[in-house]
């Protein structure tokens, strides 16, 4: 067997085609980025999405508070966004200043503001089931099942991962589609017999090569969260695409599948938060 690709392009070209026609009606939207840190992928990334705004017609507004900035300093930079009407999405980008938490500084971020589901007041209200904004990757991976017509309700979901903007978010999002959903981490024991269970396995571990095909049900499908730096420049997923292609009925690519379509998913609730607050 040979795995469908769960590619990420048309679905990330949907979701960017929604986000223009709601940034038509709004007219000004505008997402802010502050960073804090001299980390090169974080500076690419952040340099990837304000061209990706640029497409659909968002302005984004980087602050850069460089790598020495304090808890003090980004709090009072995400509260001054917050409260300025011509922003509607805020982003605390990642990684943070040593012992500094994503957590704790996103509470700064006004919820309705708070499009990449990072302001825990988001999470809890995602868990009980209300109205939120889930962090763009978790909220990619439902996206991306969804636009290959793949069934979640009913059907076995196993989640591999446990982290805020990842892991839990999917596992909420996942149930919320009527999956039964397990989560599993570093202290699970056996991995293999429980990721064995899975219709739907997604790798969220950042740990290159995890999955391997003796991780997966002959038939199911995977999603592949994990991007991890390579020497040569590139980027690779947790699962090991080789074995897991002989088994796994579909497999997102790392890249080109999921990565496409958070940045999608980030311009979409930007504009979705701008209609909101208009
Ligand atoms: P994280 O905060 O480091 O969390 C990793 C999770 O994986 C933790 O819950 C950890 O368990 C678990 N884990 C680690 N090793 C494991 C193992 N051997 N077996 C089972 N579970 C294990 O990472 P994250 O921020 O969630 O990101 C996860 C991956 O997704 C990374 O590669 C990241 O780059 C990628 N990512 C991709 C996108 C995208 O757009 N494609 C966006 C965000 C993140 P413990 O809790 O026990 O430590």
């Amino acid at each position: 067997m040979s795995a469908r690709p769960l590619v990420g392009r048309e679905a990330a070209a949907v979701l960017r085609g929604l986000a223009v026609d709601v940034v038509r009606r709004v007219g000004t939207v505008g997402l802010a980025v502050v960073i804090a840190t001299d980390d090169e992928s974080a500076a690419w990334y952040v340099r990837s999405l304000v061209a990706a705004t640029e497409k659909v017609g968002i302005s984004c507004g980087v602050t850069d508070l460089g790598a020495a900035a304090g808890g003090t300093q980004i709090a009072a930079t995400l509260r001054a966004r917050s409260n300025d009407a011509a922003v509607h999405g805020i982003i605390l980008q990642t990684p943070l200043p040593a012992g500094l938490r994503l957590a704790e500084l996103a509470a700064d971020i006004e919820p309705a503001k708070d499009v990449d589901g990072a302001n825990p007041l988001s999470l809890g209200r995602l868990t009980a089931g209300l109205p939120a904004f889930a962090p763009a990757t978790a909220e990619a991976v439902v996206k991306l099942l969804e636009f290959h017509r793949i069934e979640l309700a009913g059907r076995r979901a196993v989640v591999v991962g446990r982290s805020a903007v990842v892991g839990k978010p999917l596992a909420q999002l996942l149930l919320a589609r009527d999956a039964t959903v397990t989560v599993c981490h570093s202290r699970t024991v056996d991995l293999a017999v429980i990721t064995r269970e899975a219709d739907v396995l997604v790798a969220a571990a950042g740990r290159p090569g995890l999955i391997t095909g003796r991780h997966v049900r002959p038939g199911a499908v995977v999603i592949d969260v994990g991007t991890s730096p390579t020497a040569d420049g590139g980027l690779v997923g947790d699962v090991d695409a080789t074995s897991v292609a002989d088994v796994a009925g579909a497999l997102s690519p790392v890249p080109g599948g999921l990565g496409p379509v958070t940045t999608a998913q980030l311009l979409y609730n930007t504009a979705a938060a701008a209609a909101a607050l208009s």
